[in-house]
C-alpha cells in the first residue's frame, strides 16, 4: 500500500544520504564535471536524455526526461552560471526516481501521473566562469522577450515544444536574505510571478500560490520560519513572468542560506524535498487543499542580514560614539572548487533593524587597528606561528616581496610597506581587518577580511589577502 502524504517526504528525508549525490558537493564545479555525473545516469532506464542545443561558447545543454503521465512539469536551474544549489538538487531527485527501495509506490505514482523534464544547467558558459551572466554577459532571466541570448531561445523552444503544466524556474540568491523582521535568513524563498501590471491572480498563478503554500508547509517542519516571499512587482522581461502569462503555472524558485552551510548542502537538501513534495502534490492534486490566503501569508523576505554583526562598539578613542558594524564577505572564483572570500565593512552606525549570521553582542568592546610585523621571507611563516600572531593581534605581515595572487590561504595578511597605513585605518566601505578588546586592552574578538575568529579557536581554512 502506498504510503501518503507528508509521510512519504518525511521518509525520503530520513535516508536522503542514499539520494544525495557525493561527486559534486560544492558550489563551484565545471560543466565537465557536471556532464560526467549526469553521465553516470544514462544507463538508468526510466530516464531519457537529450542534448537540447548548444551554448553561445558551444557547450552541450542536456534534459532529462522522466515519467509517462499526462500532467508535465518542466524544471530548470543555473540559468544564472553562479546559482548551482538546484542542479545539485536535481542530480540528487534523480537518483531518487531511479532508485529501488520501499519508497517506489511513490515513484510509480510520479511516473504514472507525471511528465518530469529538468534542465539542471541553462547557463554553461556561466557555470564556468561562476559567474550569473551567459558568455555574452546577457543576464538571461532579463531575456524573455528579446530572447538575444540562444540559452533563452532554447528554454522558450522546450515551454512551447512541451507545453508544460506547471514550471518551476530554480535559481540561488544572495546571502543577505532574511524573513522580513526576524533575524533567520529566508534559507528557501518563493514567488508565484504576477502576469500583469495588476497582479492579478488567475487559475494559472493561483495553482503556483497553492503549491508554494504546500512546499512551505513541508519546509517549516526542516526550516521554522526560514521560507521567504519574493516581491510580485511585473517584471514582463524576466522568464517567470513570460511563462506565467502563457497560462503555464509557474514557480520561482530561490535557494538562500542556511548559517555554517558554505556548500550550501545544507539548502540542497531543502530544495530537494521542496520538489519532491511538490511531485507529490501534483501527482496527487492535493495542493488544492491550499489557498491564496496561505500562501499570502508567507512573510516576504528582506535584506537585512550581514555575514558579521557587531553591535555597540566604540572606533575612536577621542570620543563615546558607539556604533554597530556590518560586514559582509564576498567571494571569488580560483580554479573550481576553489574561491577566496573578501570581507567588507559595510555599513556602520545604527544598524538595529539588521541581524547578522554571527552577532557580537559583549558589551564595552572597542576597536583598534590590527598590529603589523615585519618579514623576510613568506616561507618563514608556518600555522603555528599564524594562530601565534594573531593571538597578539598582528593581523599584517609586512613585505616588499608580495606575491602575484590576491589571497593568502590562511588567516593573515600581507602588506606591502607602503600599503600598511592605509590597511590599518577603520573605516566604512574599506577591507574588514581589526581588533575587538576590552577595557584591559584584552583581544576578545579578531577580525581578519571580514571573518570573525575567536582567538581561544582560531579557525586555520579561512584566508587572507595580499594588499598592495
Ligand atoms: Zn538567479
Amino acid at each position: 500500500m502506498a504510503i501518503s502524504g507528508i509521510k512519504t517526504i518525511i521518509r525520503a528525508a530520513g535516508q536522503y544520504q542514499n539520494y544525495h549525490v557525493e561527486k559534486i558537493s560544492t558550489n563551484r564545479f565545471t560543466h565537465q564535471a557536471f556532464i560526467n555525473v549526469l553521465s553516470d545516469f544514462e544507463r538508468e532506464e526510466q530516464l531519457s536524455f537529450k542534448d537540447i542545443g548548444y551554448s553561445e561558447e558551444g557547450r552541450a545543454i542536456r534534459s532529462v526526461t522522466f515519467g509517462k503521465g499526462k500532467t508535465k512539469v518542466l524544471l530548470w536551474s543555473q540559468m544564472h552560471g553562479n546559482e548551482s544549489t538546484a542542479t545539485r538538487a536535481i542530480l540528487d531527485i534523480l537518483k531518487f526516481l531511479t532508485a529501488n527501495d520501499e519508497l517506489n509506490s511513490f515513484r510509480e505514482q510520479i511516473a504514472d501521473k507525471l511528465t518530469l523534464q529538468f534542465i539542471p544547467m541553462l547557463n554553461p558558459d556561466g557555470t564556468n566562469r561562476f559567474q550569473r551572466r551567459t558568455a555574452t554577459e546577457i543576464d538571461m532571466n532579463r531575456d524573455a522577450v528579446e530572447l538575444q541570448t540562444p540559452e533563452g531561445r532554447l528554454l522558450m523552444d522546450v515551454i512551447d515544444d512541451f507545453k508544460p503544466g506547471f514550471a518551476l524556474n530554480l535559481h540561488d540568491q544572495r546571502r543577505f536574505y532574511n524573513v522580513k523582521g526576524t533575524e533567520v535568513p529566508s534559507s528557501m524563498s518563493f514567488l508565484a510571478p504576477a502576469y500583469n501590471e495588476g497582479r492579478e491572480v488567475n487559475t494559472t498563478r493561483k495553482k503556483a500560490m497553492q503549491l508554494i503554500a504546500g512546499m512551505n508547509q513541508v519546509l517549516q517542519n526542516r526550516i521554522t520560519g526560514g521560507v521567504g516571499l519574493y516581491d510580485d512587482t511585473y517584471s514582463f522581461r524576466s522568464f517567470g513572468d513570460a511563462i506565467q502569462a502563457k497560462g503555464i503555472s509557474t514557480i520561482l524558485v530561490e535557494s538562500g542560506w542556511l548559517a555554517n552551510d558554505m556548500e550550501k548542502e545544507g539548502v540542497r537538501k531543502l530544495n530537494f524535498l521542496a520538489l519532491l513534495s511538490a511531485f507529490q502534490m501534483i501527482a496527487e492534486n492535493s495542493y488544492t487543499k491550499f489557498s491564496v490566503e496561505d500562501y499570502i501569508n508567507i512573510p516576504p523576505i528582506d535584506t537585512k542580514l550581514f555575514d558579521v554583526l557587531i553591535k555597540n562598539v566604540s572606533i575612536d578613542d577621542e570620543s563615546d560614539a558607539k556604533v554597530d558594524l556590518g560586514i559582509n564577505r564576498t567571494e571569488h572564483l580560483l580554479e573550481a572548487p576553489n574561491y577566496y572570500s573578501i570581507g567588507w565593512l559595510e555599513d556602520l552606525g545604527d544598524l538595529s533593524a539588521h541581524y547578522g549570521f554571527e552577532t557580537v553582542k559583549e558589551k564595552g568592546l572597542k576597536v583598534i587597528p590590527g598590529k603589523s610585523i615585519v618579514i623576510d621571507k613568506l616561507e618563514v611563516i608556518s600555522m603555528i606561528s599564524v594562530k601565534r600572531l594573531l593571538r597578539q593581534g598582528v593581523l599584517f605581515l609586512i613585505t616588499p616581496d608580495v606575491p602575484l595572487e590576491a589571497h593568502v590561504p590562511f588567516p593573515i595578511n600581507l602588506v606591502h610597506p607602503r600599503k600598511l597605513q592605509e590597511v590599518q585605518t577603520i573605516k566604512f566601505d574599506s577591507k574588514a581587518n581589526f581588533l575587538l578588546v576590552d577595557n584591559l586592552n584584552k583581544i576578545k574578538f579578531i577580525i581578519l577580511n571580514g571573518f570573525l575568529i575567536n582567538p581561544a579557536k582560531i579557525d586555520t581554512s579561512v584566508n587572507g589577502l595580499v594588499l598592495v
